[in-house]
């Protein structure tokens, strides 16, 4: 599917918790209706996808689906017993075929260890390994022109990519053209120094944007000030896709909602707040398009004298 700049995406959990065929096809038909390009679809269970339903809504609906995941502690691609690190690489292979037969343009998540807290630092050898094994799931990403994220999470998803700068010298060791960072609000709100730079610094390396609130509920409720990140983002020229994540005990997936901490009731109306998300995403993309032209253009130095 074609894109132009900045597909608008939406993750599933927004909508529903499962994915039967009632589910799915609420999630994507919903995500279609109300204007988003694309649905990303949690993966941590793959065996659950029904792939032939899940690509025929899809097609009936006209919308992208991108694919993520976090890895669990038996499926951990760092760890130092090596069948749970084959575990982790043979479950991202089926997740990457799954990518391939619906269709999905990106793969992403907490890809490279498991989504934990973990009780003590990674180590080299821990990190290397798992840059090895994603390499090898790189490139039969590539393949299938599935580009692969790995997402930067807070510290308490993760001990290896805390920070923009780990998140690109991650990919720098996985060394895949396909290998890019994926940087969420909600965690670089917790462990940047400066979310604006730290995604300018990210740069060319970027390949997927999440759009989270503090507290991951509606967007412009928190404690973000989203109207750098946007700038930010504009001043790198990223046109990958930007994808609203929220979560609330309203709509609860058995797994991915208690891994995330997902206690509190943020929202009971999914449809009010993907909505609100839309038009907040495209108000500032605009507003972000308009102060990069502003400080870009010939005329910033004109002298206007009368
Ligand atoms: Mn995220």
């Amino acid at each position: 599917m074609n894109f132009g700049k900045n597909p608008l995406g939406i993750h599933a959990l927004c909508i529903v918790g499962g994915w039967s065929e009632a589910e799915a096809r609420q999630a994507i038909s919903t995500a279609a209706a109300t204007g988003y390009d694309l649905i990303e679809i949690p993966m941590l269970d793959p065996d659950k996808i029904d792939v032939a339903m899940t690509a025929r809504l899809l097609e009936e609906y006209g919308i992208a689906p991108t694919i993520s995941l976090g890895l669990g502690p038996t499926s951990d691609l760092s760890s130092e017993d090596p069948d749970i690190a084959a575990r982790g690489e043979a479950l991202l292979g089926k997740v990457v075929s799954i990518g391939r037969d619906i269709g999905s343009t990106h793969l992403c998540g907490v890809i490279y260890s498991a989504m934990t807290k973990y009780g003590a630092p990674a180590s080299r050898s821990s990190v290397e390994q798992s840059a090895e094994a994603l390499s090898r799931i790189c490139a039969a990403a590539a393949a299938s022109d599935i580009q692969v994220g790995v997402e930067v999470v807070n510290r308490y998803e993760t001990n290896i990519a805390n920070t923009a700068a780990e998140g690109v010298a991650l990919c720098k060791m996985i060394g895949a053209p396909n290998a890019r960072v994926h940087l969420d609000t909600y965690h670089m709100n917790i462990e940047e120094a400066d979310m604006a730079r730290a995604i300018v610094e990210t740069g060319d390396m970027l390949g997927y944007f999440h759009l989270g609130e503090s507290h991951r509920g509606y967007l412009g409720t928190g404690s973000i000030d989203f109207a750098p990140a946007f700038e930010a983002l504009a001043q790198i020229d990223y046109s990958g896709p930007l994808v609203f994540e929220s979560f609330s005990s309203e709509i609860v997936d058995p797994q991915l909602s208690n891994i995330l901490g997902v206690w509190r009731n943020l929202w009971t109306d999914g449809g009010d707040l993907i909505g609100h998300a839309r038009d907040f995403m495209k108000a500032h993309i605009k507003a972000a398009a308009q102060v990069n032209q502003l400080m870009t253009s010939d005329l910033k130095g004109d002298v206007r004298y009368g």
